[in-house]
């Protein structure tokens, strides 16, 4: 298995402030992606063990990293976790191992979990949210219905993240802009993080910068990559930041 990690950064400085962790399976010549496998992995009870190892080596990786780490890291979860009523003591037995915060941690989960109804999916993201993690709703976007916003009030959630789909183009769709802006708008209200995924240019970036989006995700700021690289990209750009702030000192 290779995790890779993708930043995620504040628009305004470009600094990484979270990575996202996503797994490849198989071997160097031949990884992959998680759409191939994540699906049989949910169908045949396997998924309990792929997130129990995206888990533990990511927080491996973490504490490896130490400094260059970024301040967050965000896992994906899939909806079948969720039944697992012991996976808020596996998530706290493994943080403890790793001697790390839980407001580190970041759990993602599908647009889909706004249905959740079952009242066991519910008390484990309340467990967890009690220990210090926290939620993100991943690829947020298509279900703006009033119902299914009265459904996201339920949740322990702290961050919406904008489905790429909406981002790529939004500088020449007028109608996946105004989606974006209404996700923005509904997460200023809720009082939630939001994240844009997908940004690939340098004017979306900078549109959504102006509409007042505090972070992105996408090829522009960087792909998925090694924890070593990942680190190498943090502590670039503090070396920018710190070059930055040596040439405006005030001496
Ligand atoms: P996701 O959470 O929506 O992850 C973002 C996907 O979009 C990633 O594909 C990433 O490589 C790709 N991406 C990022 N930036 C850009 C961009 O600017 N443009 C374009 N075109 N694509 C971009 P990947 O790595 O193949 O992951 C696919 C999905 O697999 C993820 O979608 C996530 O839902 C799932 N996944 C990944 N790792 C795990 C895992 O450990 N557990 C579970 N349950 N699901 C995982
Ligand atoms: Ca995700």
């Amino acid at each position: 298995m290779l995790i890779l990690y993708q930043p995620i950064v504040d628009l305004r400085s470009r600094h990484v402030l979270k990575a996202e962790a996503l797994c490849r399976l198989g071997t160097p010549n031949n990884w992959q992606r998680p759409d191939d496998f994540v699906p049989y992995a949910e169908r045949n009870g396997l998924i309990r063990d792929l997130t129990d190892r995206v888990l533990e080596r990511a927080l491996t990786d973490w504490k490896l990293l130490g400094t260059s780490a970024p301040a967050g890291l965000s896992l994906n979860l899939s909806l079948s976790n969720l039944v697992e009523v012991d996976l808020p003591a596996r998530v706290s037995a493994a943080l403890k191992r790793h001697q790390t915060e839980p407001s580190v941690l970041w759990f993602e989960i599908s647009e889909n979990a706004q249905t959740i109804d079952d009242a066991a999916q519910l008390q484990t993201m309340e467990k967890l949210a009690a220990l210090g993690v926290r939620f993100s709703v991943d690829s947020f976007g298509l279900g703006l219905s009033p119902t299914s916003l009265s459904e996201l009030r339920r949740l322990p959630v702290s961050e919406l993240k904008i489905d790429q789909r909406f981002v790529r183009d939004m500088d020449t769709e007028p109608a996946h802009r105004a989606r974006v802006s209404s996700v923005i708008e509904l997460a200023r209200q809720m009082r939630l993080d939001v994240v844009a995924k997908g940004v690939e240019r340098d004017e979306t970036a900078r549109l959504l910068e102006r509409m007042g989006c505090p972070l992105g995700q996408g090829y522009l700021f960087g792909e998925p990559v090694d924890a070593p690289s990942l680190a190498r990209f943090v502590e670039d750009k503090l070396d920018e930041s710190r070059s930055f702030f040596q040439g405006t000192r005030i001496t």
